[in-house]
């Protein structure tokens, strides 16, 4: 089958639209360093012309969708789980790396920037990024551990399943 998706970058460009359903997914994959876009309208037609404008692989749990997807010769990932876990673990399968690596805003997907600058009575040395878009800042705090704790909790529950 033809790669309908540009091979750009060191995760081989491939960029993402998330249906409504799987909003939760999406944030959690832009954290991951992924470019995900959520569409205008819940509607399959428009979906499949946003993915086919913008070379995305759609993630959907919707079956009919998935069909329509395949169809119209626009990527489509099928997941399963109605968990968050087990749906990452689902995303972990189709070869997308676990590991946390902010790239993208998890609420409006602009490009984050690293920051440096230390704003009074911060703690020097702590990683930031801020969106380009809508300036919204990360940095890593406790909220960072539950989800690296969490990432783990797949990784090595995929490392059992496999040996
Ligand atoms: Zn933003």
């Amino acid at each position: 089958m033809k790669r309908e998706v540009e091979d750009a970058g060191e995760n081989a460009g491939q960029r993402f639209l998330v249906d409504l359903m799987l909003m939760r997914l999406g944030r959690w994959l832009r954290l991951l360093g992924q470019d995900v876009a959520i569409p205008a309208k819940e509607s399959d037609k428009v979906l499949l012309d946003q993915a086919k404008a913008e070379l995305r692989t759609i993630i959907t749990r919707d079956r009919g969708l998935f069909q329509a997807a395949r169809g119209a010769g626009v990527l489509c990932l099928l997941i399963r789980s109605s968990k968050l876990s087990d749906q990452l673990a689902e995303m972990a399968r189709a070869g997308l790396p676990l590991r946390l690596d902010p790239k993208w805003c998890t609420m409006c997907n602009g490009p984050l920037d690293e920051v440096d600058e230390v704003a009074k009575g911060e703690i020097a040395g702590r990683k930031r990024w801020r969106c380009r878009s809508c300036r919204k800042l990360y940095w890593v705090g406790s909220h960072w551990k539950k989800m690296e704790d969490m990432l783990q909790e797949i990784r090595s529950r995929r490392e059992k399943n496999a040996g």
